[in-house]
């Protein structure tokens, strides 16, 4: 069968691409690895450029992985939003005197395992912020106390920020500290804190922040103690389109060196209760990323990646589900999990809710023509829905998420968790 007219009106496009962004196209279909400067030369694509971009990162998602869009039901348990730093793009966090200062006990997070664990969930998602007098070993017992109520239950926990944190507490090394986890039963690690591995830049939007050679080292030494991880990078603030390719140039590499990484989730900015967007402070702040922004993040990063992380992951806490939906368009082939409770964006200003059912995930997936899975963290697939069935999860069923598993707000209105009694106890006992 042939179109005439169709192929007309794509050989018009195709015509239409400027020659830098055709021959760095032309190499990445070829299966080669993009230059950063060939990256960040794709950051700045417009008008034809752009579709053929988001076309070609969308054909090479097809190649490395098809047309399925996996998912995963896990529950996040972001423990406490007291943290001794104060990170320039943060809403989450609290000081330690701090009315809505929260500190949940290990009885709760272990309670909402269980809850996670009997709801479908497979995994349980731990960050939190870097309390202050807490028990160095904290995370490993927190780790611990999860694997023993749910043995089954996968713990995705502790971003680099907290194990730096755990290890100068303990004074032990990074390395200690891993295996210490990996004891405890910690199955993965979010490889969070990474913002933008650039440090001129990083140093503006967060001083204080985990350095980018000392990121590098935790998570390579995470993936040689047998730990996998997942990587992130948070744009739409102050970086150019070099940094951007400049930071998946970093785990480009490292993942060339460890294969530990599991994917790569691109986080946009969420700048309506930053404390660096309302207080004005720097220069050039953007305000979060543009449409055309987000689109070719999902579109760069699949080409520049392709070849060495398969799996890309839409937010749809920061893009909502369906601008989501358009990055599965644009080369990404994840969407990333059901959460059930949702902290660090909604304090910052996203407004897309705290949980995704099951189901949702499945229509968003087919109504793309696509093939809707649920994973595991490591991207085993569980179920594959290759027909129209679509069964009720007992997740399915819940009416009010904020109601039954309790919401962030509600949260930092509670006294029972307040972290200042909490901490006064400590010191007075
Ligand atoms: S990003 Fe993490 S380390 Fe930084 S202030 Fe927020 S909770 Fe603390």
């Amino acid at each position: 069968m042939s179109f005439p007219h169709l192929k007309d009106a794509v050989d018009s496009l195709l015509g239409e691409v400027s020659h830098a962004t055709g021959r760095i196209l032309d190499r990445a279909l070829a299966g080669y690895d993009i230059s950063l400067e060939e990256g960040a030369r794709l950051f700045d694509a417009s008008g034809t450029d752009l579709p053929v971009l988001c076309a070609v990162a969308d054909y090479l998602r097809r190649k490395a992985v098809g047309d399925v869009v996996t998912y995963v039901v896990n529950r996040n348990v972001n423990f406490t939003n007291v943290c001794v730093k104060a990170c320039g793009f943060c809403a989450f966090s609290r000081g330690h005197l701090a009315e809505e200062g929260y500190f949940l006990p290990l009885e709760e997070i272990r309670r909402r395992a269980e809850e996670a664990w009997e709801m479908g969930a497979t995994e349980v998602c731990v960050q939190a912020g870097l309390a202050p007098g807490m028990d160095g070993w904290h995370y490993v017992k927190l780790c611990k106390a999860i694997k023993e109520a749910v043995p089954d239950l996968h713990v995705h926990g502790f971003s680099p920020e907290e194990v730096l944190y755990g290890s100068t507490l303990t004074g032990v090394t990074i390395k200690e500290y891993l295996l210490a986890l990996k004891e405890a039963g910690v199955g993965s690690l979010p490889g969070t804190s990474a913002e933008i591995l650039v440090d001129e830049v990083r140093n503006q939007i967060s001083p204080g922040r985990i350095p980018t050679a000392k990121w590098v080292e935790l998570i390579q030494t995470a993936h040689e103690v047998g730990i996998p991880t997942t990587s992130t990078i948070m744009y739409g603030h102050l970086e150019s389109s070099y940094h951007k390719a400049a930071h998946l140039g970093i785990l480009r590499d490292i993942q060339r060196r460890t294969g530990g990484i599991t994917e790569f989730v691109p986080l946009s900015f969420v700048y309506e209760e930053a404390p660096v967007y309302y207080r004005k402070k720097l220069p050039g702040l953007r305000a979060g990323a543009t449409g055309a922004e987000v689109m070719k993040m999902y579109a760069v990063s699949r080409i520049m990646l392709n070849n060495w992380i398969p799996n890309l992951q839409v937010s749809w806490v920061k893009e909502g589900p369906k601008f989501s939906q358009i990055g599965l368009m644009a080369g990404a082939n994840d969407f990333g999990g059901t959460l059930i409770n949702e902290s660090i964006s909604t304090a910052a200003g996203a407004s897309h809710g705290q949980l995704m059912k099951p189901s949702q995930f499945r229509s968003l997936i087919r109504e793309m023509g696509r093939i809707p899975a649920e994973r595991t963290t490591t991207y085993e697939k569980i179920r594959v829905f290759e027909t129209e069935d679509n069964p009720v999860d007992l997740l399915d069923q819940i009416e009010n998420p904020e109601e039954r598993f309790g919401s962030y707000r509600a949260l930092t209105k509670l006294k029972e968790y307040r972290f200042k009694d909490f901490y006064r106890a400590r010191k007075t006992s």
